[in-house]
């Protein structure tokens, strides 16, 4: 599964903590590169938190994070090689998609000779090259959400990470989009981490899952693992709760 512009991503004793409450509570992780790797947990258990520390948001935890060969603990999240897409999708509202998409670019001062190119490319990986002079308002929840993944992959980040990315979306778009990242992911061979609460929705796209509970890595394996043999209770009746 490995790939040659895909990065593999390790923490180190990962912890954090927010005033006196630990969030993080000594993490260890490794992430092949290409994997598309889940964090599954109930909410406030830590998922998002320990993506920011991927991506460099936030407080520096304790530990380390290597991505690559490179350790990037106390590197800001523009030299990680990382791409973030969040739960709300922030999209520019004043842009249209085609700016929005090609505004990162402008901003890395590609050569503005490359950047049509690539934005087409872009906005067609994720089939939404038709509507590029629509503005964000005029789109659905689930057009919006690929313009935002539209504008994270042309970027070309090592690392892809997702968090949350379907929960504002209905049902049966939710699982529609769940197959595009999906095959977006295998087309791009990206290491990509996908954050969720949802058993169901971690079980169907991952490779592997880590299941964490009050910042405590519960169980890392692949969803037939975590199933056929949970290390306690908590990941048993975890992932036997259908959602
Ligand atoms: P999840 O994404 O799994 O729902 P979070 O990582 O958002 O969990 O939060 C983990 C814990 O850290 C929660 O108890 C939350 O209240 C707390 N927390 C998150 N961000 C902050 C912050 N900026 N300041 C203080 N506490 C925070
Ligand atoms: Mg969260």
């Amino acid at each position: 599964m490995a790939s040659e512009n895909a990065d593999s991503v390790v923490i180190e004793g990962l912890s954090l903590a927010y005033d006196t409450t630990d969030v993080l509570k000594g993490i260890d992780l490794r992430i092949e590169p290409g994997e598309l790797f889940t964090f599954l947990g109930p909410s406030g258990s830590g998922k998002s938190t320990l993506l920011r520390c991927v991506a460099g948001f936030g407080p520096t935890p304790r530990g380390r994070i290597l991505i690559g060969e490179h350790e990037v603990t106390h590197l800001p999240p523009w030299r990680r090689n990382v791409g973030m897409v969040f739960q709300s999708y922030a999209l520019w509202p004043h842009m249209t998609v085609y700016r929005n998409v090609a505004f990162g670019l402008e901003e890395r001062r590609v050569p503005s000779a490359e950047i049509p190119r690539r934005v087409e490319a872009a906005l067609d990986m994720v089939g939404l090259w038709e509507l590029a002079d629509r503005r964000p308002s005029q789109l659905s929840g689930g057009q919006q959400q690929r313009v935002a993944l539209a504008r994270t992959i042309i970027v070309e980040p090592r690392v892809l990470l997702l968090d949350e990315p379907l929960s504002n979306l209905d049902a049966n778009l939710r699982v529609q989009m769940r197959r595009e990242i999906l095959e977006l992911q295998r087309k791009l061979k990206l290491t990509t981490i996908f954050v969720t609460h949802d058993q169901e929705e971690a079980n169907t796209i991952s490779d592997r899952i880590a299941v964490l509970d009050e910042g405590i890595l519960q169980q890392v394996g692949s969803p037939m693992d975590l199933y056929d043999s949970p290390v306690n209770r908590f990941v048993a009746d975890f992932l036997g709760t259908a959602n």
